[in-house]
């Protein structure tokens, strides 16, 4: 299994995964162009991406799908709330959206994928579960709570792409509104570097080796904040060999096998 984080963050997340021989992007919040700039830097033609899942129906997670799919052939995934919202502000021309159902899992090529329910102010979020039959990776970002569910995804994987948004001093003290505060902050909104630590720590399974913090916030947030965040819950849970990555919306990760 491969994970590349090309973009994390409000304006713009895309990620590249790779295993039993497909190739996918887990959404395409990037304009088409950039998506091709980032993928090519990652050492992966533009034209071997299979397909495109996506998470929810929010603009930084499908900016880039109208153009990139008219370049190039890929098949869309999508759960019903999410291909409604995307189709209705992209208006594409006779999208071909395979649907599935969230808590189901299905096929595509050599991966198995499986979408999971998170809490989060879009039509129908979902995280995902990608397993090619030797390692598996989840990828949760954009979640108000660390509910159950999430925790039990989580604690299956080897590798994981988790939200650690906004560090909650900083969020509380910067120009926002305090509505977009609340929202940020609520049950339905994003993650912060406590929350992500606090559930990691209860979800921590022995498989676990690799962690990627992702949409971090530009404004309430810094790479060392939500670093040391983790890094001190997994240092409390006796785990620091967990290795911790953050990852970035202007530049392209590490591509990591696993
Ligand atoms: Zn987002
Ligand atoms: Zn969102």
């Amino acid at each position: 299994m491969e994970v590349c984080v090309l973009a994390s963050g409000s304006k713009g997340n895309c990620i590249y995964v790779s295993g039993g021989g497909t190739s996918l992007l887990v959404d395409a919040g990037l304009s088409s162009r950039e998506t091709v700039v980032r993928l090519n830097e990652a050492g992966v033609a533009p034209e071997s991406i299979a397909a495109v899942v996506f998470t929810h129906d929010h603009i930084d997670h499908y900016r880039g799908i109208g153009v990139f799919s008219r370049r190039f052939p890929v098949r869309l995934f999508a759960n019903e709330g999410t291909a409604a919202g995307i189709e209705q502000d992209l208006h594409m021309r006779d999208p071909a959206w395979e649907i599935f159902e969230t808590s189901s899992s299905f096929e595509i090529g050599g991966l198995n994928v499986e979408a999971f329910s998170v809490t989060h102010d879009a039509s129908d979020p979902v995280g995902f579960v990608f397993d090619d039959g030797s390692a598996r990776l989840c990828v949760v970002t954009d979640l108000g709570q660390a509910t159950p569910l999430v925790r039990v995804k989580l604690g299956q994987c080897h590798a994981a792409v988790l939200e650690s948004n906004h560090d909650t001093d900083m969020l509380m003290q910067s120009a926002r509104a305090w509505p977009l505060k609340t929202r940020i902050a609520g049950r339905s909104g994003h993650l912060s570097n406590d929350d992500a630590a606090a559930l990691m720590k209860s979800a921590l399974s022995e498989h676990l080796h690799t962690l990627f913090l992702a949409h971090l916030s530009e404004e309430c947030n810094t790479p060392a904040l939500a670093f040391n965040t983790m890094r001190q819950a997994l240092r409390e849970a006796g785990r620091e060999d967990v290795r911790v990555e953050v990852t970035s919306q202007t530049q392209v990760g590490e591509r990591f096998v696993f």
